[in-house]
This record gives C-alpha cells, structure tokens and sequence, in this order.
C-alpha cells in the first residue's frame, strides 16, 4: 500500500519522516554486510527449483520455526530457518542442506551437483563472511572437504567457544544481477518493505525505494521502476532485461509473510540474483522482536 496521508500535512511531514528512520535503520543494516564479487562465468540455472503459488497452502512449518528460536532464546533465525520460512511463502531460494561432518558436506555436495558454497551455522555468527564463514565455488569432493576444515578453522580463530550448529551446504546462484529485498518493522506504521539494487547502488548511492505493508502488485512495480538504477534492470547497450515480474513476486511474498508474522522486526533477502528469467535469494536473515 503506498503510502499517503492527503488529510494533514502535519501528519504527512511526521509519516514522511518516520519512513525515513525505517528508510536509515534499513541502509544502516544493509552497510554492515561485506559484499563479494566472484568472477567467474556460469550458465544460468536460474529457472530450475522456482516455487509456486501451491506453497502458500504448507506453511505448517513455519510457526515452529519461530518458535523453536524463542525456546532457545535466540532474537534471529538461521539462514536456514530463514531460508525455510522464505521457501514455504514461495521465494525461491538456494538448494540447501546442513551437514554434520565433511563426509556428510562432500554427500551434499555430490547430490546437489558443483558448483556449491559452503557456510557456518552459527547462532553466534550473524555476518558470516566476515569471519571466513564463506566459502563459494566449490568443485570437487575434495575442495568441499578442505573448505569445511578452514570455515571451523576460522571461526575458531575468530572467536575459540564459537557454537556450531553444522555447516550449510548449498547450491551456487550463478553471477547475476543483484538485488536487495528488506523489511522493518516501525512501532508506528508496522511493516515496511524496501527494495534496491546490491552493492554500491545500496551502500554509496542509497538508491533504494520504501512501502508500507501490505503493498499490492501496482506498488510492487513501482518500487521497481522507481529506483534510479532501474535501467540496468530493463538492459541497456544490448543486455537482456531481467526478470522484473519474478522480483514483484518476491516484494509481494515477502510483504505477505511480514503481515503474517508480525514478530518479524527486520528481514533481509541480500543478496537476491536475478536472470533473464527467474531468481534467487542466496541469503535470507530474519531478526525477530
Ligand atoms: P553474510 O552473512 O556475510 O551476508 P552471505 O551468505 O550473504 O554472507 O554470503 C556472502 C556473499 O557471498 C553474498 O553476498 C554473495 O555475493 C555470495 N554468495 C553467498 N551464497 C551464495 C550462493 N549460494 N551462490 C552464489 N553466491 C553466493
Ligand atoms: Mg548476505
């Protein structure tokens, strides 16, 4: 829903500036994340494992996801439980699996098929690639083994009595275009959605573009089109556009799911690729109240 306020300009100066501290604490969230660029070329797989709308009936799993987090008193999921909760409202995400030893992680890996990523689970880590709990473009058996020792190594070197809930194993999204999907939540206006493009158009240029919840699909397309970085999007000097309806779809599942759960107080999709046709959220946080 776009926001409008036509009965008080008092009012609207007070909401325009309460959508600017939701506007800050976003960016503010988004800075924090390292960003990694990675250059090597690969196919688009980007139209396999999209979810459908079919989804939005299973979403038993998701109450005992958010419970689970309050039993053992942790204020955020895991990207996996993100990534499950995200995956039950239709976004589609990366493949995953959370193995417990090397041989478990070189299994995963061998299912999924190469390239895969490897992650730390951790309730303690919340920014995982600035403790070297990334490791991307993995090819081999082997390569997934070496790297599971170096992200315990790491972290160990990071922080000694660092919890380790297993090591994510996940498909790699092919290089694309990057997009940011967030929500806040503000005590006055409740939900917010934000929606920009990833890495300097979010952290140097703030080219990023707010709605309060719930939006429609109109508004989706506006957020969209209104950031000012939108021609990279639609393809300029003979690139293809990308696929603008596959991120409405996003923004639209995504504002659904922070309706649905107001304990939700921040959520990130950062980064979502997104190709000719088709994306995918490679991670997802969520903070809850
Ligand atoms: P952090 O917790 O530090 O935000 P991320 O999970 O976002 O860690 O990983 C850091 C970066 O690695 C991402 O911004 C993205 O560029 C890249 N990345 C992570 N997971 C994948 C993946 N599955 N496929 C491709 N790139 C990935
Ligand atoms: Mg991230």
């Amino acid at each position: 829903m776009k926001h409008e306020c036509a009965n008080s300009n008092e009012k609207n100066d007070d909401n325009i500036s309460a959508l600017s501290v939701i506007a800050s604490s976003i960016l503010e969230r988004t800075e924090k994340c390292s960003r990694l660029k990675y250059t090597k070329s690969q196919k688009d797989k980007s139209s396999v494992d999209f979810c459908n709308e079919g989804l939005l009936n299973s979403l038993r799993k998701v109450p005992q996801i958010f419970k689970k987090a309050r039993e053992e008193r942790r204020n955020y999921l895991l990207e996996p439980e993100a990534k499950t909760v995200c995956r039950e409202y239709g976004i589609p995400v990366t493949k995953f699996e959370v193995a417990k030893n090397v041989d478990e992680a070189a299994k995963f890996s061998e299912e999924m098929g190469y390239p895969v990523v490897l992650k730390i689970v951790s309730p303690d880590v919340i920014h995982k690639f600035d403790v070297g709990g990334v490791i991307l473009d993995l090819n081999s058996a082997n390569e997934v083994k070496n790297a599971y020792k170096k992200i315990l190594e790491n972290i160990k070197k990071h922080k000694a009595n660092t919890k380790i809930i297993g090591i994510l194993v996940q498909e790699m999204a092919p290089q694309s275009t990057e997009v940011i999907v967030g929500a806040t939540k503000d005590p006055q206006f409740g939900p917010a959605l934000m929606f920009g493009l990833g890495g300097i158009f979010v952290e140097v240029l703030k080219d990023v573009t707010f709605r309060i919840a719930p939006i429609t699909r109109q508004d989706a397309q506006e957020m969209v089109t209104e950031v000012k970085a939108y021609p990279i999007l639609k393809g300029y000097r003979g690139q293809p556009s990308v696929d603008i309806d596959a991120i409405v779809d996003i923004l639209l599942k995504t504002s659904k799911l922070v309706m649905d759960h107001l304990e939700i107080k921040e959520l990130d999709l950062n980064p979502v690729m997104v190709y000719e046709k088709g994306a995918k959220t490679v991670d997802a946080r969520i903070i809850l109240e």
